[in-house]
């Protein structure tokens, strides 16, 4: 590694500590003015004039900046702007109040890497950092999708990006990056069933659309079974079951599954997906009805990059945490759209929330120490992206 960046850790990290108390501010702000999905607008505004930079609008709601030389390869860093449908109840005097919450932590990933952002404008960066503002994690069509498809990684020749996200599975002090899979590939399943309706008192006048959707749901951990290596991780869960109006004594003609599915191996999606088309129509066709299989592609899976991570880690302890065990989970970020593309890490800062509430919860509202420690976590971050870049011969404009 070389000394200027020992040099830069130092500066950023005073700087940084200087930047704190705006951000503990903005980030109350940000809370108390959740946006959902598609409709975050005002957020990118707000923060766009909180990093003091220019904001080139993207993906609608989105949008990125660039900081630090103005042509060759960058380092993107990822901030999420949404909030979700949930009414909050940790009762915080500065609580949100129009029925929508930062109930994910997003508002402490955009007030740190504000931070972060200003902390670095007075900085001799190395290569260029691209703050991503991204809509839509939490909902679809995915925000960082139509970032990456709307070409802004090749025109910024973003050559890694570092997404950061609040943990309370993750120890306090403690950062978990894990090389490797970290999250699911995820996608959603509908199967929809069709036959002769009729009475229930001649039911061999018709089809049983209730009895052939019963048994296809109770036949998909079969077909995982049947398709899916033991060892590798996949789960089908059935959100919805619809058949029937409420009466007792209608056969139903028309009946309908959805579920979603998680996956770890290459391949595994659609050897799944072909397998569960197939036992569909046959399981459909036992009670003489139809059975159709319709997937929607998710997330893909999502990457954590080696030989960033290796560098990743030592960098974290640089900035005073503490590297940890990987936090691999069948969830799905959308991040993985950036680490399909580019080589990238994706940390989870532990966090306190009291009453252990998970993300997404009504009280979720992790410690007031964990906007420095994301803020440092990025700092760590874009140092070692600078650190593979500076290994692999490549100058910074
Ligand atoms: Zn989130």
């Amino acid at each position: 590694m070389s000394e200027a960046l020992d040099t830069l850790r130092e500066q950023w990290l005073t700087a940084l500590a200087a930047e704190l108390p705006g951000a503990v501010q903005l980030r109350r702000e940000l809370h108390q003015t959740p946006e959902l999905s598609g409709a975050e607008a005002g957020t990118a505004k707000r923060v766009a004039e909180a990093m003091g930079i220019e904001i080139t609008p993207v993906a609608d709601t989105g949008g990125y900046g660039r900081i630090g030389p103005r042509t060759g390869p960058s380092v993107g860093l990822r901030g999420e702007l949404d909030a979700l449908p949930v009414a909050e109840a940790t009762g915080l005097d500065w609580s949100s109040t129009n029925g929508a919450m930062h109930a994910c932590g997003h508002d402490v990933h955009l007030a740190a890497l504000t931070a972060v952002v200003r902390a670095a404008r007075g900085l001799e960066l190395p290569y260029a950092l691209v703050p991503l503002l991204q809509p839509r994690e939490e909902a679809y069509p995915s925000g960082a999708r139509d970032i990456e498809e709307a070409g802004v990684l090749g025109a910024q020749r973003v050559a890694h990006v570092i997404g950061v996200h609040v943990h309370p599975g993750v120890a306090l002090g403690a950062v978990s990056t894990g090389a490797g899979f970290v999250n699911a590939e995820a996608g959603e399943l509908e199967i929809e069933v069709a036959g002769q309706g009729g009475h229930g008192a001649y039911p061999h006048a018709g089809a049983d659309v209730a009895a052939a959707v019963a048994q296809i749901v109770m036949g998909l951990p079969e077909m995982l079974r049947r398709v899916v290596d033991p060892m590798e991780p996949v789960v089908i869960s059935v959100g919805t079951i619809q058949v029937g109006n409420g009466a007792a004594n209608v056969l139903p003609d028309h009946g309908r599954i959805l579920a979603t599915i998680r996956t770890t191996g290459p391949g595994t999606t659609e050897r799944l997906v072909e397998a569960i088309s197939r036992f569909a129509a046959a399981q459909a066709a036992a009670y003489d009805c139809t059975g159709t299989l319709r997937h929607t592609e998710g997330e893909p899976a999502l990457i954590n990059d080696h030989e960033l991570v290796e560098v990743l880690d030592a960098e974290i302890e640089r900035a005073e945490l503490r590297p940890t065990e990987p936090m691999r989970s069948l969830g799905a970020d959308d991040f993985s759209f950036f680490s399909e593309v580019v080589p990238s890490a994706m940390c989870f800062v532990g966090v306190r929330s009291a009453g252990k509430a998970s993300l997404h919860d009504a009280t979720f509202l992790p410690d007031d120490g964990a906007l420095e420690r994301v803020a440092r976590t990025f700092v760590a971050g874009y140092l070692a992206a600078c650190q593979r870049l500076e290994a692999a011969g490549v100058s910074g404009e």
